[in-house]
C-alpha cells in the first residue's frame, strides 16, 4: 500500500465508518446493487469521499448506467487514483480516493462519450454535498 495524505488507524476507521462503509471502503467490498439512495440523487452538487471529504465526482458527470450503482463518466481532477485489480478472476481497474486510499469501486471502458469511461462507484463510499 502506498502512503496517502489522510491516514487513520484501523480502529479509527472502524469508529468513523458504518460497518457497511468499512466493509466496502477498507476491505474492498461491494454494496448490493440498487441499495443506495445516492443512485437516485439528481440534485446539483458534489460527491465527496465518505472517509475524508475529498471531492471525487460532480453531479454533471453522473449518468444512469442501469447497473444499480452510482455511475460517473469523469472524476474530479486529482480526486481519485486507480490500480490494477486481478481479484475474482478478472482484470479490472480499481478506483480509490487519492487522499485517504479508501476503495470506491471500479472503472470500465464502456461508458458514454466523451470519456468512454464508466466509474462504477459504491454509493456508501460517497457523501453528497448539494450546491448552496
Ligand atoms: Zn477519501
Amino acid at each position: 500500500m502506498s502512503e496517502f495524505p489522510f491516514q487513520l488507524s484501523d480502529g479509527e476507521w472502524r469508529q468513523k465508518l458504518t460497518p457497511e462503509q468499512y466493509q466496502v471502503m477498507r476491505q474492498h467490498g461491494t454494496e448490493r446493487p440498487g441499495s443506495c439512495d445516492l443512485l437516485r440523487e439528481k440534485r446539483a452538487g458534489q460527491f465527496v469521499c465518505a472517509g475524508c471529504g475529498q471531492p471525487l465526482f460532480t453531479s454533471g458527470t453522473k449518468f444512469e448506467s442501469g447497473t444499480g450503482w452510482p455511475s460517473f463518466d469523469t472524476p474530479v481532477e486529482g480526486g481519485i487514483e486507480t490500480s490494477r485489480d486481478t481479484s475474482h478472476g478478472m482484470v479490472r481497474m480499481e478506483v480509490h480516493c487519492a487522499n485517504c486510499g479508501s476503495h470506491m469501486g471500479h472503472v470500465f471502458p464502456d461508458g458514454p462519450p466523451p470519456t468512454g469511461l464508466r466509474y462504477c462507484i459504491n454509493g456508501v463510499a460517497l457523501d453528497f454535498v448539494p450546491d448552496a
